[in-house]
């Protein structure tokens, strides 16, 4: 048994997300590990549930949402692959 560490469910099929960074967190539904761990959109403010928008180390949910913060278009690239600087 473990302890979601978002809304304090003890339950059995609890999971562990490892991040990049090597921390370990627990939680008891996918819910709860976005509202922990998932980034949020500098234009809508909205949860990053997929893989999003980064530019110059700043996310996105989306290019639209990108391109009304960003400038260099030509940077505005799918999260998947980039690497922020
Ligand atoms: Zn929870
Ligand atoms: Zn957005």
């Amino acid at each position: 048994m473990a302890t979601c560490e978002v809304c304090g469910n003890d339950y059995w099929m609890a999971f562990e997300v490892r991040t990049v960074s090597g921390d370990v967190h627990t939680f008891d539904c996918f819910e709860c590990a976005a509202h922990k761990l998932a980034p949020i959109c500098e234009h809508c403010n909205v949860k990053i549930l997929g893989h999003g928008v980064e530019v110059a180390g700043r996310f996105f949910c989306c290019a639209h949402c990108a391109r009304h913060e960003e400038t260099q278009g030509a940077e505005i690239r799918d999260a998947v692959g980039s690497r922020p600087a």
